[in-house]
Formats: C-alpha cells, structure tokens, sequence
C-alpha cells in the first residue's frame, strides 16, 4: 500500500514525502484507514516504540483537526517530557502544509505560566505529560470539554510510572464521545481495565505478536560472577568500539556508580537517573543525542521514552526486576527498522529469569562469550584501521614535511611503515591485555575458575602494565607518586573502593579506616582520589594483597564493602 491509498491528503503526502517516509509501516497501513474513517472507532494498538506509531495515530488526527476550531480538540498524553517533545515536532512536521493548527507539549518540570500562556493563546492539539496536564485541568486552565479524541501513547510506560490517578482522571474530564486511540507495547491488566471502562467496542491491532522484541532485535546474554560484572561490561564496549548505545543499571546509585567508574577509565559515557534535576538530565539527553556521548547510563524510569535512532546496543548491566521493563530497555534499540543488539549480563543464579523473557518475547537468546583479550585488540585494529582510512589529509600543511619524512622512512617497505605506525597505538592494547588469560568464565556457569586465581591474572595485569610503562620513564598520568619517584620497591596498584564523601568520609579518616582494618602504615598509602559514592586508592604493591584482603567484603557502617583493582587511568 502506499500512503495515497490510505487516503490522506495533498498536504500531508507532500510533508512526509519531504520527510523521506516512502512507504507506510505495517502499523501506518493498519491504523489510518481505521482511524480516518467516519464512524469514529476507538482504538487498542499493541505496537513497540520505533514501529512508526506516531505517525499512526499523527497522520489521522491532523487530518481530521479544524485549524479553524481554536478549542483542545485533541490530546495526547505520553510518560516522558522527550517524548511528548518528540510526538509535537513530528505532528508539526507533518502538518507544515496544513496551515493553522496549533500543536503544544506540555509536560511537568518546566515553568508552568509559560505553558498557561501558550494554551491561552488557542490550541488544537495538546500533548501531554498526564501528571503536568492534570495540574493544567485542576488549575482550571486546560479545558477538555471539546475533546474528541485521546490519544494513550506508551499506555503501559505511563503506568509503569504510576500515573494511574492522573490517566482516569483525565479520561474522566474528557467527554463522553469522544475516541481513545490506545498505543501500548505491552498489555498488563490495568490498561485492559482502561480499555473496558473507557472505549466502546475498541479496533484491535498488533503489530508483530503480543509483547514480542522488536523483529530487528538480537538479544544474547553473558554468564559471569557478580565480581565480574564491571570487567564484562568493559570486554563487551571494547569489543564495540562504534557502539551507541544505553547501559541499564536497577539503582540510582549503581547508574551514578557505573557510569563514574567508566568515565574514570576513559569511557565516553554519561548518566541518567532521577538524582539529577531536569535541567542537568537534559544537559545529558542533548550530548547523547548529538553523539557527543556514546555510551549512557539510565535506570529504568529516567530511560522510559528515549527516543534516539541509531542506538546500536542496549546493555542489561543487571537484568531489570520485573520481566516487562525488559522489553521497554531492549526497545531502546532496533528503530526505524534498524538493526539492534540487546545483551544482558547475568550470574549463574540469574540464568533462570533468561528463560522467562525469552517466553514473554517469544524469542531465543544466544548465549554468548565474553570478548577475549584478543577479540577486543582485533576489534580496536580495525576501528584504528577505520580511523586511518578515513583521516582527512592537510595536503598543503603536510607537504612541507613530506620529503623530511620520506627520507626517515626511506629503507622501509610500505608494509613495514603500515606495520609501525598500527603498531604505535596498538601496543597499548596488547600491553593491557598482554598476561591476561579468559578471566571470564564465558557462559560455563560462571564456576570455571577460582576467584584467587582470576584475581591474581588481573592484578598482575594491571600493575604488570604500569610497572612496563614506569621502566620506561614513564610517569602515572594522574602525576601521582609513583614507583620511580619514591624509589620502592614494586610500584603501587590501584583499588576501586565502594565508598566516598557521601558516606561521611574524608581522606584522613579513609587512611585511618584502611591502615586499621588492614594493619598497614600510613605510608603505604598512595594517592586517593574519592568521589561522591565511590573513590580510587593507591596501595603499595608488597601489601596490596593484604589490604584487598580484609577489606573486601568487611563492612562499613554496616554497609558490605567492594574491593577491586581498577584499570589504571590513561
Ligand atoms: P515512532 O515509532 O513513531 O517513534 O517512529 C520511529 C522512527 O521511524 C521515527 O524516526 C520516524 O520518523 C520513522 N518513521 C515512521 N514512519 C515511517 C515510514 N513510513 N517510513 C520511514 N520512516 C518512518
């Protein structure tokens, strides 16, 4: 079919054509026909995000608005400020032929006397956040007497967030003969008690099959120790190194904890939860929209709605609580009939809640192996390679140089030139993984090996790595004491510590707590760096063991502590 024979007009065909949509979506197809139709039937739509649902429910409505009625005489309501921004650029997008018709978003979070302003001046379509445009109804502002049709975007999504209050109260303020055009992914109880109480012998549509992973979708799963967590999620982005994608953590503090952690390390990568104010979360949304960072740390709630194309992984650092979020995070991925990964980490005891998912989505996951050291350096070559190719190169500038640099290279071959250059960065790379063996157990249940032993590998490439580096002259890059400048005898190692300013602490009474409970010196406490929930310290080497020791796993004001080397920035 074709959007012509769906019968929308001149006006409309020619703003989506300019928009590149060529061809209706299976939900387009099925939706407008219905929705354009004179006989007014409410609608229930099981239809993932990315499917092409705003453009479903958007084409008809504008179709049938009269820009010259300045009443509301529809409304949208969706769960995310992002998304109702989103539905009101696309319906203005798609209306620019159709002149007249007023499109608002309103959502809470921002200064309400602005949006009263602006609804005062006339309306035709209102979109929504349900707690925001309660506020507008309650104040007497918003008047929905006129409304004809409701539209539930993300139905689900908005009683995940508990606006259940909000959507019947709504409903209710709506009148009787009115349509609702229901959009839900999922179809728990609540909302079929919403279709029952409020729709009149509701359309039904599915799209794919009932709570079914978008088709595009590969979702694959990672057994390992929960100590091993972090170093998976680390392998599986360096394995990826042009990913995009949005990592899912179950608290605010893990989100914040994660993402600081990867961001010490060098990881191009930001976080999203409900502990930052609106404001610093649209600072977060806009940098990862526009690429400027490629990796984003979100909690379930404050990922609800992202709308971003081109997110090529999504990451279950934990596995959510409840097996519905699954298909709200992996959704996140394969849109506008792209292609997408979603994998999931999880321990031997969480192997279980795999098989649940994978009957709620009726798909099979692959379970997969932690990259390996070589997996990644081959992965981390060719993205080099890449980089290389597609290097622009300054002719002008450069060509001063080039008989200079011609001469210095003059008894190599080009292979051996190719050779050193690839090999200048990728030392690095073979350097850090150099000693290291699978520590990952790599899908065999996560017993394979014992935690001593994978502990040693790792300490041992750690510190190995900074100890090559110092022998060279080389400094820490933090410009901290290090191994040369205080002549000792085998150089620092680095620790993660789970605890930071939050917990009351301050770097005195962090030595005190460390030098007791570990029975060390003061001095063989290197630099510290403490962050608000989590910090960095340096140990000595000869007592490193030791102080991972009877720290890991000790308590702090009742709190289990967690002791791991770090990777050593830089
Ligand atoms: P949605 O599910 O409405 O969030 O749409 C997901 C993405 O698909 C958006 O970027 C839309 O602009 C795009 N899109 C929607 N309908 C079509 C279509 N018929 N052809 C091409 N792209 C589309």
């Amino acid at each position: 079919m074709t959007f012509e024979e769906l019968g929308l007009s001149e006006d409309i065909l020619k703003a989506i054509q300019e928009m590149g949509y060529e061809q209706p979506s299976p939900i387009q197809e099925k939706a407008i026909p219905v929705l354009l139709s004179d006989d007014g039937r409410d609608l229930v739509a099981l239809a993932q995000t990315g499917t092409g649902k705003t453009a479903g429910f958007g084409l008809p409505l504008l179709e049938l608005t009269d820009p010259n009625n300045k009443t509301v005489q529809s409304v949208i309501l969706s769960p995310t400020r992002e998304l109702c921004n989103q539905i009101a650029e696309d319906l203005k997008t798609y209306s620019k032929y159709k002149k007249g018709i007023k499109v608002l978003s309103v959502y809470g979070g921002a200064n309400i006397s602005a949006q009263i302003k602006a609804l005062k001046a006339g309306v035709n379509v209102l979109v929504a956040t349900p707690g925001r445009l309660k506020d507008l109804i309650s104040r007497g502002v918003a008047n929905l007497n006129m409304v004809q049709r409701v539209v539930l975007d993300e139905a689900d999504e908005m009683l995940n967030m508990g606006f259940k209050d909000e959507l019947d109260f709504i409903l209710s303020e709506t009148p009787e003969y009115k349509n609702t055009w229901l959009f839900s992914a999922t179809m728990p109880k609540e909302i079929e008690r919403i279709a029952k109480n409020y729709m009149d012998d509701p359309f039904k549509i599915t799209v794919g099959s009932q709570n079914q992973g978008a088709e595009n979708i590969e979702h694959k799963y990672y057994v390992v120790r929960h100590s091993q967590r972090y170093g998976a999620l680390k392998r599986i982005v360096d394995a990826n190194p042009a990913i995009f994608g949005v990592i899912f953590c179950r608290t605010k503090r893990d989100t914040q904890e994660i993402a600081d952690r990867l961001m010490a390390e060098g990881y191009n990568v930001d976080a999203l939860h409900g502990d930052l104010s609106q404001a610093q979360r649209d600072r977060v949304m806009d940098k990862f929209r526009e690429r400027k960072i490629q990796l984003l740390c979100a909690t379930d709630v404050a990922a609800r709605g992202i709308d971003v194309n081109d997110i090529s992984h999504v990451i279950n650092y934990e596995l959510p609580e409840d097996t519905e979020s699954y298909t709200h995070r992996s959704g996140r991925t394969a849109r506008a009939g792209k292609k997408g990964e979603s994998l999931s980490i999880v321990t031997d005891r969480e192997k279980f809640k795999i098989g649940r998912i994978e009957k709620m989505i009726k798909k099979k996951f692959e379970l997969a192996k932690v990259p390996k050291g070589e997996d990644v350096c081959q992965a981390q070559l060719m993205k080099l390679i890449e980089e290389v190719k597609t290097t622009s190169v300054n002719e002008k500038e450069i060509s001063k140089y080039e008989a200079a640099i011609l001469e210095e290279f003059k008894g190599l071959s080009k292979e051996e030139v190719i050779r050193q250059f690839v090999s200048k960065e990728f030392n690095k790379f073979m350097a850090y993984y150099a000693d290291e063996d699978e520590f990952m157990s790599a899908g065999s249940g996560g017993r394979d090996r014992g935690e001593r032993g994978n502990r040693r590998e790792r300490r041992d490439r750690d510190g190995g790595g900074r100890d090559r580096d110092r022998s060279r002259g080389g400094r820490d890059s933090r410009g901290s004491k290090s191994k040369s400048s205080r002549g000792e005898s085998s150089g620092y190692k680095t620790f993660f510590i789970n605890i930071g300013t939050e917990d009351g602490v301050d770097k005195g009474q962090f030595i005190d707590y460390v030098c007791s409970t570990s029975e060390i010196p003061g001095k063989n406490i290197g630099a510290i760096r403490m962050n608000s929930k989590f910090s960095f310290f340096e140990v000595d080497g000869d007592v490193s063991r030791k102080v991972e020791k009877s720290l890991d796993s000790s308590k702090f004001n009742g709190r289990k502590l967690r002791v791991e080397l770090a990777k050593p920035r830089g």
